[in-house]
């Protein structure tokens, strides 16, 4: 939700830090983000040092961003980072912000991916999929792709931030891809329904479109995405896609009706059918 308009705070030099993070009208957790960002202090310290007082630059600084935090802009593209999978990830406009639930879509992919298994991450924006998962698995042949030049700069970055080995590639899809075969395809597509009114509120509204929506009723990347598979799995390989709250039948739907096998839905830890997948049968 955007937030409401708030009377103005005070922050200033010379300020002692704890009257200063006092001051600052947002969620404590998003005032220790933000001022630890700032002072380059750790949880820890902004504790220990609340006593001391802000200098000039660093009061501006703060108030920078909280002034930009109080506008509706995403904590994570304010300081520019995001963990995913207990991993730092940098996050930038370009990309979206990974989210907590996305975990459950690398936990299925690692249970089902053989020794040496191939992966193949559609669509990879910041990279946090594939890198989680090579990351886990140094011994997985990984290949992300995403129609973005700019996300592929981000999730190129985040490979080589977390020391994990993925190939990338600039593709539309399957466009790209040659003969290749894989054991796990995952994809985490746009799947919001292009006129949902949470695309006009809160983080969304800053996040790149095309990562969010399809443009459409939300399921025409996922059903382009089941319909390429086959062609790039290996048997009995799987394909596992993230998917929209109200989405998991539909999506079981196209996965069955493209053949597949074992086709079920998995919950998040809000107890949501959040990814559904399938194996190639043989
Ligand atoms: N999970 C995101 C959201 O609803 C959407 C991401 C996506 O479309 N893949 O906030």
């Amino acid at each position: 939700m955007p937030h409401e308009p708030r009377s103005p705070f005070t922050l200033a030099a010379g300020d002692t830090l704890a009257a200063a993070l006092r001051n600052i009208p947002l969620p404590a957790l998003e005032i220790r983000i933000l001022a630890s960002h700032t002072l380059g202090l750790t949880r820890v310290q902004l504790i220990t040092q609340a006593d001391r007082s802000l200098t000039d630059a660093e009061a501006n600084a703060l108030k920078e961003l909280v002034r930009r935090r109080l506008a509706g802009e995403p904590i994570a593209y304010i300081v520019g980072q995001r963990e995913f999978f207990g991993l730092p990830f940098t996050v930038t406009p370009a990309v979206l912000i990974p989210r907590p639930e996305t975990e459950l879509l690398v936990e299925l992919a690692l249970e089902r991916l053989p020794p040496n298994g191939r992966v193949l991450d559609l669509g990879t924006g910041s990279g946090a999929i594939a890198v989680a998962i090579a990351h886990q698995r140094p011994d997985a042949n990984v290949t992300a792709l995403d129609a973005s030049h700019e996300a592929l700069e981000v999730a190129r970055g985040n490979a080589e931030r977390n020391h994990a080995r993925v190939s990338f590639l600039h593709s539309d899809w399957y466009s790209a891809l040659g003969r290749e075969i894989f054991d796990v395809i995952v994809a985490n597509p746009p799947y919001i329904e292009k006129n949902d009114p949470h695309l006009a509120q809160g983080d969304l509204r800053f996040e790149p479109v095309d990562a969010l929506t399809d443009h459409a009723d939300g399921l025409s990347d996922l059903a382009t995405i089941v319909a390429g598979a086959g062609q790039h799995l290996a048997d009995a390989g799987w394909l596992l896609m993230e998917h929209g709250y109200d989405q998991a039948q539909a999506v079981r739907d196209l996965l069955t009706k493209q053949g597949f096998g074992k086709v079920q839905s998995w919950r998040d830890l809000a107890d949501i059918e959040r990814v559904s997948g399938g194996c190639l049968k043989t």
